[in-house]
């Protein structure tokens, strides 16, 4: 299918790799002088893989833009997931201060990022930085449009004090927002995922503190083969069920980096079985095909199926979406154009105010009450990202890409690149 860069899983050394498609499914392989030949699946399903070359490099997210800018505020965690990327616990105690950020944000507006507009504030667990609510209020106060808090939930589940300080800062605006560690609501599932036990009501709380507090909450959920891949369906139900005070939810494939660089990574998931689980475990609520790439960094980063919800049904519209192959098409490039330009940083909001709701309800023939759509909190999406590791990593993907981690030298450098082959080894 085309030639590309990897690394070797043993080395970590840059070599040249192959993708390719076998009986229908999709894998990447490479050869070390060293370490031999490897092989990685990539796609379980051809037909839901979305590939780009490097003439496909280029786009929103050429030189010098970031979709996302992530910001590692601390190591420490209060959990010890075996799943780490980041090898955080409660031994770490780095914390950044309050004026490394305000620097690193001065310095990056400066250099043109600040159109970026949306920040991520990560760790480790970024509520337990006890300057959380300041670094906020900083980022808001630099003109940053949206900010992000990447979480586990445990305190915003056990802190109302911190959860109504927040929502302060927030002022009622959805300025803030928080991606909520979600895997599932069984026992095991947390026990093996996260190595901790009754964390199901600890997440169950946090919603509930969130909601109370006007705050919204965005499941992410880490699904692994042979433990939560079957709850699936109830984490999109849930979000579905909790519309619209939360209206999407992530399902990343576990990827086998940090904490988690082991051999279960010969059973991984892919993009294009999760699109088929989500499809099987909600009756159909979504089909695969209703999964596509966004045209924001490489097809093969992301897939997004959106709904617009009525009286608790789902209407799935991301089947209306211009299909990727068509991408090219003089008669569909513009829409694809409008879609880039608006898309990356809100895009939600975007459909909703840039006609293309309008447009896509005319697709849909509704010949309904338009104007009560009109929001963005109309919709519902279902996002699949397939981060990369050193089995997997594809150079044009990283070239593309649009979510940078803020290294320690304050550089912006692409998340997976920064996972596989440039996170301060100390820590694992
Ligand atoms: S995965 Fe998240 S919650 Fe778990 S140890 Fe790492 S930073 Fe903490
Ligand atoms: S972080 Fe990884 S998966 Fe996401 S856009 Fe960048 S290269 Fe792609």
């Amino acid at each position: 299918m085309k030639t590309t860069i990897s690394t070797c899983p043993t080395c970590l050394e840059k070599i040249p790799a192959r993708l390719f498609e076998r009986e229908g499914r999709v894998y990447l392989s490479k050869t070390c002088a060293s370490h031999g030949e490897t092989e990685a699946l990539v796609a379980d399903d051809a037909s839901l893989h979305w590939n780009a070359g490097p003439e496909g490099s280029k786009g929103c997210c050429s030189l010098n833009h970031s979709c996302t800018l992530i910001f590692e505020i601390t190591e420490r965690c209060n959990l010890t997931c075996p799943t780490c990327f980041t090898a955080s616990s409660p031994e770490q105690s780095w914390m950044m201060p309050l004026a490394e950020l305000e620097a690193k944000l001065d310095r990056l507006i400066a250099a043109g990022k600040g159109a970026a507009d949306m920040i991520q504030l990560s760790g480790g667990e970024p509520t337990v930085h006890p300057e959380l609510v300041d670094m906020v209020e900083l980022a808001f106060a630099k003109g940053i449009r949206k900010v992000y808090v990447n979480t586990n939930g445990i305190r915003l589940a056990r802190d109302v004090e911190l959860v109504r300080r927040l929502a302060a800062v927030d002022g009622g605006r959805d300025r803030l927002q928080f991606y909520l560690q979600l895997d599932g609501f069984e026992e095991r599932t947390h026990q093996l995922i996260r190595g901790a036990k009754g964390l199901s009501p600890v997440k169950r709380q946090a919603i509930h503190n969130l909601g109370e507090h006007g705050l919204f909450a965005l499941p992410v959920m880490t699904v692994t083969r042979g433990v939560n891949l079957e709850e699936i369906g109830a984490v999109v139900r849930m979000v579905v069920e909790h519309h619209p005070r939360m209206n999407t939810v992530i399902l990343q494939p576990a990827f086998y980096a940090g904490r988690y660089d082991n051999d279960r990574s010969a059973q991984r998931l892919t993009l294009s079985e999760v699109a088929r689980e989500v499809a099987r475990q909600t009756n159909g609520m979504f089909s695969p095909e209703d999964f596509g790439p966004i045209p924001c960094s490489h097809p093969s980063c992301f897939a997004l199926a959106v709904g617009l919800v009525r009286d608790g049904k789902v209407i799935p519209v991301s089947r209306y979406f211009p299909k990727f192959s068509t991408w090219k098409d003089p008669a569909v490039a513009p829409t694809i154009e409008r879609f880039t330009d608006r898309m990356p940083q809100h895009m939600l909001e975007a459909l909703a105010e840039d006609n293309l709701l309008d447009e896509l309800l005319d697709l849909l023939s509704q010949g309904d009450d338009t104007a009560s759509w009109a929001d963005y909190r109309s919709f519902v999406l279902v996002g699949i990202k397939p981060f990369m590791d050193a089995h997997t990593y594809d150079q044009d993907r990283v070239d593309r890409c649009c979510v940078h981690v803020v290294d320690r030298s304050g550089a912006p450098v692409s998340l997976c690149e920064y996972n596989t082959l440039r996170r301060p080894r100390g820590l694992l």
